[in-house]
């Protein structure tokens, strides 16, 4: 089989990690994996149950239960599909990315999940992004990069997000939980969130979305060639 090529971009939540990866696989013709959008599903699929994210018996009783599918429409955008269902938009609720926080420290859940993307990383060329790509999933990835801003700058950029939506949001509640987010993912036991040793750290603090699409492509280049 032709070697693939592998992009690990981890970080915490709102360091920017999802709208470059986008950017960037397009140029490149690479698949986009968004791997928190899987530990999304695992939530959501708990939550519909009315199974506790904490409650690690009853996730570990029904994660068979449960089929997950990654499906790409033509504008190369990732659909979850949760037992034959589309829930991409129902999984990008706040509720849902504090669950998906709590649901993805269990080690049963990052087992199945662990396959899975490593299953894509293998048939096709990818850009991936999460917390533990570099460190655990893609551990020979040609390219890691730990993408960081400081928790301020992030939960602006939710809060203006949202605000653009017309969808209400309070600046201090989306800093709280995006403080509460980085402290969970990054002191669980299994696969927490830290830079691996040989990924390149950009704090995008400073930058605009071209700022740092530029750095990374230029990281990208001297690493792969563009
Ligand atoms: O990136 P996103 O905010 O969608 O991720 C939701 C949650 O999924 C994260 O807070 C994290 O706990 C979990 N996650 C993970 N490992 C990944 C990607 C996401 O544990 N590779």
């Amino acid at each position: 089989m032709a070697k693939t090529y592998s992009i690990a971009i981890d970080g915490p939540a709102g360091a920017g990690k999802s709208t470059i990866a986008r950017r960037l696989a397009k140029e490149l013709g690479y698949y986009y994996v968004d791997t928190g959008a899987i530990y999304r599903t695992v939530a959501y699929f708990m939550d519909l149950l009315g199974i506790s994210p904490k409650d690690v018996d009853g996730v570990e009783r029904y994660i068979d239960e449960l089929t997950i599918e990654i499906e790409y429409d033509e504008d190369g955008v990732q659909h979850m599909i949760m037992n034959g269902m589309d829930v991409s938009g129902d999984i990008r609720t706040q509720d849902i990315s504090q669950k998906a926080s709590l649901v993805s420290a269990h080690a049963v859940v990052r087992e199945v999940l662990l396959d899975m993307q490593r299953a894509v990383a293998r048939k096709h060329n990818v850009i991936m992004d999460g917390r533990d790509i570099g460190t655990v999933v893609l551990p020979n990835a040609d390219v890691k990069i730990f993408l960081t801003a400081d928790p301020e700058v992030r939960a602006k950029r939710r809060y203006d997000e949202l605000i653009a939506k017309g969808q209400k949001a309070n600046l201090p509640t989306i800093l709280k939980e995006i403080q509460q987010r980085d402290y969970q993912d990054s002191h669980r036991e299994i696969a927490p969130l830290k830079q691996a040793k040989d990924a390149v750290k950009v704090d995008t603090s400073a930058l605009d979305i071209e700022g740092v699409v530029t750095a990374i492509r230029d990281i990208v280049g001297k690493k792969i060639g563009l």
